[in-house]
């Protein structure tokens, strides 16, 4: 496999679409060894195959604002793989959504759902729809409008779409809710659904609580643990506050949260009713970042700048794509950090990773660290189908266990001779072998 070919026929066939590419080039540069040394993968177009997705929808989505102004954004969904069961991710709804975006993130999906050892294949969504500053009821027409065109194409069986930026328990609501008219079923094809509805407990902090397993896995292997770290954590969002409750639970201190225009230090530790305080802003639409320094005055703001700069043993980046550059990880690595989990998806960017690898510290990509989420999901896709409800205990202890595994088989195939574990090749390596399997199995099609 001539992984630069690749790239550059795959760059001219994508002009622009730089985080799809950047995806694309992380996961063929990890799995050209094993490409390499299995000539049936190559000969049955599979990489080729994995490239390009299964299909992709572009539609309107028009609504009406509460002063009866009419807006129009643009929806999507990308189906991607569905080798190893029906397209699963989530939909992201926020200003930023573009095609580049939703494929990068598809294309993560697919090795990321392989890798929770659940059935499920890889897909996105969403639309460049911002939901800031608008009611509920606006919020409530533009989810009804986007499903108008979804529900074709979706099913418990065929695609099941979930959360993402932008999109939590309210708007999977919304979009339920008209599926459910639309179709006049009441099926388990969307996940992240309200407790009395079909949704499972634990999702909504799943992937925090996730992302904080398996950083406790990695820091097993150097025999320590979170008991009187600090962690600095980006974000605050679905992921960034699951992960602050469970690095809080296992003795460790959150120092930082933060959003796009400046982060907050709070060196007392963000825990207890200073997230129950984050929470209330959050379900209201509010900003959180600077609100929080007003309400509790021992902490700051620092504003136009990032987390990173801040002395940490750990960090967890929870926000989103290529949020930390080689400047933040040197920053981080110069200043002690022995870890670094991703809960958002490729928040750190390529030159960021080579200089974690370089210097051996640990990390996580977060289509190891982060697959909670769609492996909660999963459970709950499971209790659907069952038609029961499992309790929390059961649901965390299988997350748990799965998170386990993750870094079982990062560590089987991440690892080199001198001990090191490469967990991006781990990743990649362990979720691309079981798709590339079941697409050679399934034929040319
Ligand atoms: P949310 O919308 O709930 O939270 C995103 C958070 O990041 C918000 O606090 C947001 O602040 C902040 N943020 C957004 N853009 C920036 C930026 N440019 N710089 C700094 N902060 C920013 O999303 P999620 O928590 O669901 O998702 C976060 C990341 O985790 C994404 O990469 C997502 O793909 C990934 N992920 C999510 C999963 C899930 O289950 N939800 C599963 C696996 C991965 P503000 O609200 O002020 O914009």
């Amino acid at each position: 496999m001539n992984v630069d070919k690749i790239m550059n026929e795959l760059e001219k066939k994508n002009p622009g679409e730089v985080e799809y590419l950047q995806a694309v080039r992380e996961v063929l540069e990890s799995i050209e060894d094993v490409v390499n040394e299995n000539p049936q993968i190559e000969a049955a177009g599979i990489i080729d195959r994995l490239i390009e997705p299964d299909r992709v929808l572009m539609f309107k989505v028009p609504w009406v604002d509460d002063k009866g102004q009419v807006h129009v954004n643009r929806g999507f969904r990308i189906q991607f793989n569905n080798a190893i069961g029906p397209y699963k991710g989530g939909l992201r709804f926020h200003p930023s959504v573009n095609l580049s975006i939703l494929k990068f993130l598809g294309f993560e999906q697919i090795f990321k759902n392989s890798l929770t050892t659940l059935p499920m294949g890889g897909g996105k969504g969403g639309s460049d729809f911002d939901a800031k500053g608008k009611s509920d009821a606006e919020i409530m027409r533009f989810c009804q409008s986007f499903m108008l065109e979804l529900w074709k194409i979706i099913g418990p069986e065929t695609d099941v779409p979930a959360g993402d930026i932008g999109v939590g328990g309210k708007e999977i609501g919304f979009m339920y809710g008209m599926y459910k008219k639309l179709t006049h079923t009441h099926v388990g094809v969307l996940t992240g659904k309200g407790l009395n509805w079909g949704g499972s407990l634990v999702r909504p902090e799943a992937t925090g609580f996730g992302c904080v397993y398996f950083a406790q896995e990695m820091l097993k292997t150097k025999g320590t643990d979170f008991k009187g770290k600090t962690v600095a954590v980006s974000g605050f969002g679905n992921v960034a506050w699951g992960a602050a409750l469970k690095v809080t639970e296992l003795g460790g201190k959150v120092v930082t949260i933060s959003g796009p225009d400046g982060y907050i230090y709070d060196a007392d530790g963000i825990s207890g009713e200073k997230i129950d305080y984050m929470l209330e802003l959050r379900a209201s639409n509010q900003d959180i970042v600077k609100p929080y320094s007003y309400e509790f005055p021992n902490s700051k703001f620092v504003q136009g700048r990032r987390p990173w700069e801040v002395k940490c043993d750990i960090a967890l980046p929870c926000a989103t794509q290529n949020e930390l550059g080689k400047e933040d990880a040197l920053n981080l690595i110069n200043n002690g950090c022995m870890a670094v989990a991703e809960g958002a998806n490729m928040p750190s960017t390529p030159e960021a990773v080579e200089s974690f690898l370089e210097h051996k510290i640990l990390f996580a990509p977060g289509k190891a660290s982060n697959a909670g989420g769609v492996a909660t999901s999963g459970l709950e896709m499971s209790q659907n189908s069952m038609k029961l409800a499992w309790g929390k205990e059961e649901v965390d202890r299988r997350l748990h266990e799965i998170m386990k595994n993750i870094h079982e088989a990062c560590v089987k195939h991440g690892k080199d001779s001198t001990g090191f574990v490469n967990y991006v090749k781990g990743a990649n390596v362990s979720g691309f072998l079981k798709v590339a399997q079941a697409m050679m199995d399934q034929g040319i099609i």
